[in-house]
Parts: structure tokens; sequence; C-alpha cells
């Protein structure tokens, strides 16, 4: 594709800026074909006339790209307020800011900008900024006004991602917040400001009379707009009392389903085989698969490009791009460009595709029927990764992928009686995740009676208390169920899972901070390692040179420390490109995630938009975060027992025993687990070990483990061990 014309020099022949305008029309085209576009007055006279706005319209209607322009356009930034837009999963907030950059014909982050977790791409100029909404959350901590934002679009709220739900209840609070006079201040204590300046706690009376000046003002209002792509606005408009609930009308052609016969016993194997049936029997359109995960995918996109080195040579026209939400996003936006000139693309996604972001061209959907999702027992404590059955509700929004641009095919791989059987909707996430990380978010946004807040569905009351339990033994929380000092007030401003963050707070103590630090971003990412089922025994040989007897905590560091050394020797001559050129080919040599390793380089380090000249304005950097908390980074060299210990310190609720029959049991929940094959350990087998996560499989597997001394147990957890046996 010919490249921008920044000087214009060819313009007046063709040539780029040709391109450039044609492109630009082509996109103005497609905004105004949008089902969106023709409500699009009603819509803003719908938003003046009511504070909070409940929207519903099918996928691919225009409600993520096109609201936010149009609500700029409107006036809705003047006073240099900002229009906020949230996104359960980065991947979305990434691809569509860089969609509305595009159509605005802005650079992105200037007008339009993104910010997740590790990566802000915001600036000053900033008016329509997309993010997670978590992120949101995180911000809530610095401003409890949110007073920035005019407008804060909650998108794809039917997807009822536990950050979703805490922020619905938050918003809510702060809307009504807004809209009185101020009669409360916001708690400043432990917030940083924007600039990076840390502000000192107010004393008593000083906060007395900032109240006092500002008591009476009013604040400017805030307006929510609830978007859904589920049809059904009932819950939303009544969680909010009553709300204004509109619908877009969308289009959709039919789409013809297919069931399996029987039950597949391989889906990827079933998977395979449709993709090439398709492909090579089917007529023109782009396919969509939906699959579980990255590791999944990749292996797909392994066997989909070994399966076409074996056709002929004109039968191997297809391209294969995989969509996931740790994919670095350049990668991500190839999705959206239209195939090579007789070219089929396959699209391999995980349910991102299912409603968060529209891939054009898609004629045909492969729905497996599986989506990986969190599960949590309130009983053991412990949340783990499972694949599940969807919904039906999202079986029909895979299926719906098909039918956007004309007519399509579905092919679900299992029987039409195991549809029937699917249950309508998916469980809200907060009724099936750990609630540590958002009670301790709750507290630090000054809500104290957790089992009294307004969700829109509660949790239960066991999970919350379990929650709280953990809280209070990581010493986040007094007795009292306050957040503690300094200790609560920190683990909430990482942005991290709550036993990382203690893990972190713990290692300047243990004097090994520069090693939790690496060892926490890389724990961050999706799998360092992956072993094709055919390499199988070259890739366990090349991880053997990383591979620390003492576990896969060390092994991950030892990973990152080669790497590390690597880049910093081959970028000498400040060639970066040539840098990563050399760091993909290693990587490649020993097996190991290039995407993943570059992803925790760029947390553990300061990666962030800097090449935009762009200043990071939130702290996501673990590293500046930890320094500015004032905790003391320092290497404990070759001293690993330390590390160890502190591992053993933060992790002592996921310690598990070696039983009689090789397999291990949870301490804290009695639980009988085993170690996952891709571990270090997994031959070794120590009698006591940490881990990090808990997937579940066919199997119960630990994931990331590390051997501890069962002894040190009862020394560095005496808050937990001394109470049991
Ligand atoms: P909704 O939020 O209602 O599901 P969107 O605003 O996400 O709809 O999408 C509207 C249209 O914009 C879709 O037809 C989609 O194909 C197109 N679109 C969105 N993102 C991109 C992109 N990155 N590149 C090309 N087209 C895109
Ligand atoms: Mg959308």
């Amino acid at each position: 594709m010919p490249s921008m014309d920044p000087a214009g020099s060819k313009g007046s022949n063709g040539g780029p800026k040709a391109d450039f305008f044609a492109r630009k029309q082509r996109i103005e085209q497609q905004r105004k074909s949008l089902p969106i576009a023709s409500v699009e007055k009603r819509l803003m006279d719908e938003v003046r006339g009511h504070d909070i706005l409940i929207i519903v319209g099918e996928t691919g209607s225009g409600k993520t790209t096109q609201l936010p322009q149009y609500l700029f356009n409107a006036g809705f930034c003047r006073d240099g307020k900002i229009i906020g837009i949230t996104q359960p999963r980065r991947v979305a907030a990434v691809t569509v800011a860089k969609r509305v950059a595009e159509e605005c014909g802005v650079e992105m982050g200037q007008r339009v900008g993104y910010s997740i977790r590790f990566d802000d791409m915001t600036s000053s100029s900033t008016r329509i900024k997309y993010m997670t909404d978590g992120l949101l959350l995180r911000e809530a901590l610095l401003d409890k006004y949110l007073s920035k934002y005019s407008v804060i679009i909650v998108d794809e709220a039917h997807e009822r991602t536990v950050d979703t739900d805490v922020l619905l209840g938050i918003l809510k609070s702060v809307q009504k917040a807004r809209s009185g006079p101020i009669n409360q201040l916001p708690n400043i204590d432990h917030t940083k400001a924007n600039n990076g300046v840390v502000i000192d706690k107010e004393n008593d009376s000083q906060r007395a009379s900032s109240l006092n000046r500002c008591r009476g003002l009013k604040l400017s209002p805030l307006k929510l707009i609830i978007m859904s792509a589920s049809l059904d606005a009932r819950g939303f408009s009544e969680y909010f009392g009553g709300a204004r609930a509109v619908h877009v009308q969308g289009r959709q052609f039919p789409v013809d389903i297919f069931y399996t016969k029987a039950p597949e016993t391989d889906y990827l194997d079933a998977t395979l085989i449709t993709i090439f049936q398709i492909h090579l029997e089917e007529g023109a359109g782009d396919v969509l698969v939906f699959l579980t995960g990255q590791e999944e995918i990749e292996s797909v996109e392994r066997l989909v490009l070994e399966k076409l080195q074996q056709l002929p040579e004109e039968k191997r026209k297809l391209k294969v791009l995989p969509i996931y939400s740790s994919l670095p996003s350049e990668k991500q936006m190839q999705v959206f460009m239209p195939a090579p000139t007789g070219f089929r693309k396959v699209i391999l996604a995980t349910n991102i595709a299912e409603t968060s972001v529209t891939i054009p061209g898609i004629k045909y959907v492969i729905d497996p029927g599986l989506v990986k999702a969190r599960t949590y027992s309130a009983r053991t404590g412990m949340e783990s990764l499972v694949v599940v059955p969807t919904s039906k509700a999202q079986a029909l929004q895979r299926s719906g992928r098909a039918g956007r641009e004309g007519p399509g095919k579905c092919f679900r791989l299992y029987p039409e009686r195991e549809f029937e059987k699917l249950s309508d909707s998916t469980v809200p996430e907060i009724k099936r995740c750990n609630l540590s990380k958002v009670v301790l978010q709750l507290k630090a946004l000054g809500v104290d009676d957790i089992i009294g807040f307004d969700f829109m569905e509660k949790p239960s009351r066991e999970a919350v208390i379990k929650s709280l339990e953990l809280l209070t033994l990581l010493g986040a929380l007094t007795e009292e169920s306050r957040l503690s000092k300094p200790v609560g007030h920190q683990m909430a401003r990482l942005p991290l899972d709550p036993t990382h963050a203690k893990a972190l707070i713990l290692a300047s103590q243990f004097n090994c901070l520069e090693e939790m630090l690496i060892a926490v971003a890389m724990l961050s990412v999706e799998s360092i390692f992956y072993a094709p089922r055919e390499k199988l025994e070259e890739a366990r040989t090349a991880a053997k040179c990383f591979s620390s007897l003492e576990g896969d905590h060390l092994t991950l560091i030892n990973v990152y420390r080669a790497s590390d050394e690597l880049f910093e020797k081959s970028k000498i001559g400040n060639n970066r490109e040539k840098a990563e050129k050399t760091m993909r080919k290693w990587c490649k040599e020993n097996f190991i995630n290039s995407r993943s390793v570059r992803q925790a380089r760029d947390i553990h380090r300061q990666a962030t938009s800097s090449f935009l000249g762009l200043k990071p304005k939130y702290d996501w950097q673990i590293r500046e975060n930890v320094e500015q908390m004032g905790l003391h980074v320092a290497s404990c060299g070759d001293d690993m027992l330390q590390f160890r210990r502190c591992l053993a310190a933060a992790f002592f609720l996921n310690a598990a025993l070696k039983q009689p029959d090789g397999t291990y049991r949870v301490l804290s929940s009695g639980q009988s687990v085993q170690i996952h094959p891709s571990s270090v350990l997994f031959r070794t087998k120590p009698d006591c070990l940490i881990f990090d996560e808990l997937v579940r499989t066919n199997h119960n597997y630990i994931r990331n483990v590390s051997r501890v001394d069962y002894l040190w147990l009862p020394e560095l957890a005496p808050q937990y061990y001394t109470l049991k046996e």
C-alpha cells in the first residue's frame, strides 16, 4: 500500500495524495450509510433531553464509532470537557480509537485518543477518549467527580463484566453528586495529581476550609449513556430509575445455521476442517472463527498455514489473521484491511469479535460454541479460568456477524440439541469472580459498606465476605475493614491483582523488588513459552537453557533478562528496528512468544507513547508507581532464597503440598490440583510450592509455580498459618 505523502507533491497527478482523498471520501460515504447516521439529530436531542440515556442497537450499526463524534460536533466538549467511552476490552478501545481518529482525519492522541492499562495515547487536546472500564474506575480514584468528563458512555454494557458493573454503580453516584451542590469533598489522601505531583494529605482544618470554600458551588452535570448490543434494555433502564431507552435500527441479512450431526471430540480439528471446507467449496467472503484464547488461536494459525502448504499453489490464497487482546495493535488493525485481491481472509478471534469490534467482509462464521470464562468458588476462595459453552445470546451474536453485509452462513460445531440446552444469557461476571480487587477498589473510592453498595446485580454475600477476609489476610484492610495505611492504600494504587500488588510491596522489604517487578510483568502477559505439538521435544530442550530448579518465576526472570540483554546489545547504534528483528529471531529459536516478551518489557519499562512525545498522565508503569510510593527498588543479586521467601510471604494462600500420588493439595482450600505440564517443576515435583493461578481444563492445573519451604509459611504468614494446624 502506498504511504501517505507528507509534502503532497504528487497530489496533482494521482499518487498518494489522491489516494488519501479517495480514502477519505470512501470513509465519509461509509459513515453516512451506517444505520445510526439517519438518526443523528434525534439522538442528540435525546441526549440533551435526558441525563441518562440507554441506547441499544445491533452490532455494526455505528454506536461506538459514531456517537462520540456526533456528541463532539453537537458541542459537548465545550469548555475543554471530554467525552469518555469505556470498553470492556483493551483491544476494542485501541482499534476503535484508531478508526475514529482516521475518520476524523486527526492523529492518534490528539483530538481522539485511547487509554488502557500500560498504554496511554491521549494528550491535553484529547476530547474523545476511548478507554477500558477498569481504567475509568482507576481515574475515579484520582478524581472522585470525574470532573473533566461532560459525557461518559459505557459501551458494551450487555457484556456485564465486573468492571462495567462496578462502574455503573460508581457513575450513578458521581452523576448524583455532580447534579447537586457540593457538600462533600473528594478524598485526596494518597492520590496523585495528574502532573505527577503527589499531593500531601490535607489536615482536618485545611479540609474544612476548602469544603467551606466549595460548599454551595455546583459542578457541571454529567451525561451518562449506556450502550448495549442486547436488545433488552429493561435491566439497565430499571437500574437507572426508569431511564429512557432508545433503539437504533440495525441491518441484518439472513444467516443459515448449520450444526454437526454428533458432538465433536476435537473441536480444533473440526474447526480446521470447516475452515478448509469453506475455503475450497464456498463462494467468496471472509471467515470469522471464534476461539477461546491466544494459545488456541496461535496453534490453529500454525495448523492452517501448514495445511495450506499441502494444497496446490492456486488454492493457497487464504490469509490468516489473529485478533485477541494482547496482540500488538498494529497487528490488530490488519484484520480490518481488505484481503489482497483473490484472497480470502480467515480471522481467528476471541469473543472480542462477538460485539466489541465489527470486522467488515465476513460472510462465514465458525462457532465451536465455547468461551473462556472466569469462575469462582466462594467456598474454596479459588478463581479459575475455564472453557465453558457459550450462552444462546452469545451464539446468536456470533452467527449475526455473518449477516452484516449480505446473507451469510454460520457453522456451529455442535449438534442442534446442544444449542437448546444452552443457558439463555451469560451470568454477569460479578457473580462468578474473586471480588478482592473490586472490594479493594471500592474501599479506596470511599465505599465502606460493600454489601450495601448499589450494584445492578448483587454479588453473593459469601463472595464479598471471602474477599474481605482475603484482603484482611493480605494486610490491605484493618480489623474494622478499613483500608490500611500504608499497605492498603499502596495496594489499591497499583493496577494489579491484590496478591501481585502485595508481592511488590513485600519485595521492597525482602530486597528483591527488581526481580519481583520483572516477575509481575511477565505474569501479566499471556504465556511466554509455546510448544508446537510436532516440535515438543525441541521446544523443551530450548526452554531448558532458562529453566530454574526453583520454579517458573525465576525461569521467567531468566528469560526476561536474557531477552533484555540481547535487545540492549543489538540496539547499539540506536537501530530499534534491527534490534526488534534480532529479538524476533532469538525468540523463534527459543520457542518464546516474542509478543509476550515485548509486552512484558513495555509493562516493566516505560515504553508508553513516548515516541509520540506524549507524556503518560496516569501511573500505569508499575516501576514508576512503586518508586513514587517510596518503595526501595533493589536487586537480591544471586540470593534467590530471598526472592522465594518473598513469594511465599505474598502467595501463602496459594501454597500447596505434594500428596503421595504426586498431585497437590492447596492448603487454604483443600482442593486437589496438578502442576501444569508447561511448568519447569512438572517433573521435579517439590514437596511444597506456591502458584500464581489455577486453570481448569480437564484437570485442576496450577500454573507458574515455585518451590518454597513448608516451614516458611508459619514464619512468613503467621496471620494465617498459626490459625491452622
Ligand atoms: P457498533 O458499535 O454499533 O457495533 P461500530 O461503530 O463499532 O458499530 O462500527 C460501525 C462500522 O464501522 C462497522 O460497519 C464497521 O465495519 C466499521 N468499522 C469499525 N471499525 C473499523 C475499522 N477499524 N476499520 C474499518 N471499518 C471499521
Ligand atoms: Mg460497538
